[in-house]
């Protein structure tokens, strides 16, 4: 029997720790890494001990109770959404790690959102119990009121802070005590009898939880309402149930540090988390009568797997991770990308562990492994029979926000600059590499300052390449605010063949996310539909430059409704630089405006700093959303541009005398205060000019 789970958490929620501790327990490594020495199994990139954060999605194998549990790592950083998006996408259950003293934060909040999109059962891990100011029933508590779920507290701590020592487990009613001085790995515990002082808590802990269960379960609740004794078992399986369509939430409380109470967690993985077999048909459409089609879990039905994960091994190559739907495939096989339509071939099958990696010659429904072998296939592409044809849907991922220019420290590392950022762009959905319009140069952009940082060092340890990189740039967008029309000509006939495109368009602002849309009003044939792709070629081209500083234009809808052509002259080309000339021309007359991109923030802050984030905040265009108190600290969220907020990790840190903490993620873009906007503007054509003379 098959789990595949993710862990997920607020950065610093013990996500890794948790993760290390399940891999010890399951017998798969051999000795207990500490996240603060840099050992751990899970988190190998060195940058990734360094820094003690989890980047990279992975997919690590083990068992527990002759269950097979399939680890998709999931990140704990911010920057890195789009992972956390891409790793819901194929895990069946997660558990979600939250801070005993933090309580509910606010990466957790959007996870936990992001994950109800996806219909993940859950459950919850209150850790940190040994820490000074745990408090487990509030952060139930904030998981009811904050999250809207409905907990099911499943173990009770056993003292708290230094003297928390083990749980009481609830449907059992029996404790486990971890003593430090007989088993320091924790691996062994001792079960007892729930003493006396705990009893009263323990029946309204259960009294409580078998309500639930009877309210969310029909089978129990006629037992329940007939007042009969309902059995372990059937508590259990009424609570599965429950669990499997999202109704209810297991919690269990622990110190993933100090080795207590992750036996009982992983005994709820296998008890009440979804198998593969579980969960409902999975849904694509069939690309060649381009109907809905589905694919239950069988192992014998039409192949179909997602790609969720590439990643470039230093040892194996490029790896490709999926997870298969239905049907099975055997390494040597000859599979069809439907997205993209080629055939890739199996070379190799892998099921990744931790420190190891166990080739395998097949996988069936339900499971996930790492493929080598494919050349084209990215993430988020369909792989499935070839006659048997249906795409899934797509992963999706946010745009990047902020750009660096990047160049090779010298000619010899030109080369290896551009086969390394292929690489990364390869793994990294979120990661893009552009060439500047104005000056050549190449950008690389992507979700935050953090994430390009360890993109570039990245690319110095794993591919040895030397570069020189430029100051953080925000991505400014463009867009217009009313509608305007204008028309683009270009007509050269003098002598021999010309050229003649003429057209004229409209463009009028859309909503913001929109991006693009463009319409076809030609009446009566004054454009041939043929150079009608010309024109909207032209109009794209355009758009990525911009009419105000070079920013690519966004949120516009563009209708061509009129031209004329000639039989003769008339070409691809000229239409479309008609097109480009068209579009600069009405975009400038409908009211131009810069967008930025803001980030929503949540600074959390012992008490006597408050004062000055929130000042310094102000003075950054910030819009203060609301504070709170959590044990002594205070938490603050708001919305800040982005561009006021460069190498903000240093500015709270001497601040707060290193004691703050923040996250921050894209939120939107909006329009950019108009003194500001002109500042910007105005930097940017004196740079270009300066370019200009310098040349
Ligand atoms: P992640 O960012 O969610 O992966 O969290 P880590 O596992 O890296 O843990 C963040 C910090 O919290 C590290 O310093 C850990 O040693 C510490 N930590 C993790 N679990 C516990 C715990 O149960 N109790 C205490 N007191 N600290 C913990």
């Amino acid at each position: 029997m098959v789990r595949n789970i993710g862990i997920i958490a607020h950065i610093d929620a013990g996500k890794t720790t948790t993760t290390e501790r399940i891999l010890y327990y399951t017998g798969k490594t051999y000795k207990i890494g500490d996240i603060d020495e840099g050992t751990t199994q899970m988190d190998w990139m060195p940058q990734e001990r360094e820094r003690g954060i989890t980047i990279m999605s992975a997919a690590t194998t083990t068992f527990w109770r002759e269950h097979r549990i399939n680890i998709i790592d999931t990140p704990g950083h911010v920057d890195f959404t789009a992972e956390v998006e891409r790793s819901l996408r194929v895990l069946d259950g997660g558990i979600v790690v939250f801070d005993a003293e933090e309580g509910v934060q606010s990466q957790s909040e959007s996870v936990w959102r992001q994950a109800d999109r996806h219909k993940v059962p859950r459950l919850c891990f209150i850790n940190k119990m040994d820490k000074l100011g745990a408090d487990f029933s509030r952060t139930v508590k904030m998981i009811e009121e904050r999250l809207g779920a409905a907990p099911v507290v499943l173990t009770l701590p056993i003292g708290k802070e230094k003297d928390f020592r083990g749980v009481v487990l609830v449907l059992e009613k029996r404790t486990l005590i971890w003593d430090e001085a007989k088993d320091a790995t924790g691996e062994k515990y001792e079960e007892a009898e729930v003493p006396a002082e705990f009893v009263g808590e323990l029946e309204k802990a259960r009294e409580l939880a078998i309500e639930k269960i009877a309210e969310n379960d029909e089978v129990i609740q006629d037992k329940y309402l007939a007042g009969e004794e309902i059995s372990l078992e059937d508590l259990r399986a009424g609570l599965r149930r429950a669990v499997v369509i999202n109704k209810l939430i297991p919690v269990y409380c622990g110190s993933s540090l100090r080795n207590k109470g992750v036996q009982p967690l992983l005994d709820g993985v296998v008890d009440f988390l979804p198998s593969p077999l579980d969960l409902p048909p999975v849904e694509g459409v069939n690309p060649q009568i381009n109907e809905k089609e589905k694919r239950e879990t069988d192992p014998g039905g039409p192949f179909t797997a997602l790609a969720f994960k590439i990643q470039a091994d230093p040892h194996v190559g490029r790896l490709t991770y999926v997870r298969v739907y239905s049907g099975s495939i055997n390494s040597g096989q000859e599979v069809f990308n439907s997205t993209q339509k080629v055939p890739e071939r199996i070379g190799r099958l892998l099921l990744m562990h931790a420190n190891q990696r166990e080739p395998i010659d097949k996988v069936s429904a339900g499971e996930i492994a790492a493929v080598i072998g494919f050349q084209k296939t990215v993430t988020g592409d369909t792989l499935c029979d070839k006659d048997k044809p249906i795409i899934l849907e797509r992963i999706s991922f946010p745009e990047p926000v902020i750009s660096l220019a990047i160049e090779p420290k010298t000619k010899a590392d030109q080369e290896k600059l551009g086969l390394a950022l292929r690489k990364l762009a390869d793994e990294d959905p979120t990661f893009k590499i552009k060439s500047d319009p104005e000056t050549g140069q190449t950008l690389i952009c992507g979700m935050g300052e953090l994430h390009l940082e360890i993109l570039v060092d990245r690319m110095k340890r794993e591919f040895g390449v030397l570069a020189n990189t430029g100051e953080p740039q925000v991505a400014y967008k463009e867009t217009v605010k009313q509608v305007a029309r204008a028309e683009g000509k270009y007509i050269r006939q003098s002598g021999g063949r010309g050229q003649y495109g003429h057209c004229f368009l409209r463009v009028e602002p859309l909503n913001r996310g929109e991006g693009f849309k463009f319409l076809n009003e030609i009446k009566g044939g004054a454009i041939p539909s043929e150079f009608i792709p010309a024109v909207e070629k032209g109009v794209k081209e355009a758009m990525e430059k911009g009419v105000l500083a070079g920013y690519p234009l966004v949120d516009v809808a563009v209708a061509v409704y009129d031209g004329t052509y000639h039989e003769v002259d008339s070409s691809d080309i000229a239409f479309k630089i008609a097109g480009s000339q068209a579009l600069q021309e009405a975009a400038k007359q409908a009211k131009p405006v810069l967008l930025e991109p803001i980030m929503k923030l949540e600074v959390t802050t012992p008490e006597e700093f408050m004062g000055d984030v929130i000042g310094d905040l102000s003075s950054k265009r910030a819009q203060i959303l609301g504070s709170e108190t959590r044990g002594n600290l205070r938490v603050i969220t708001a919305m800040v541009p982005l561009s006021e907020v460069p190498g903000y990790a240093t500015t709270l840190r001497s601040m707060t005398q290193g004691r703050g903490t923040f996250f921050m993620e894209p939120s939107h873009y909006e329009e950019v205060p108009q003194n500001i906007a002109q500042r910007i503007i105005e930097k940017k054509s004196g740079q270009i000019i300066r370019r200009g003379l310098q040349k």
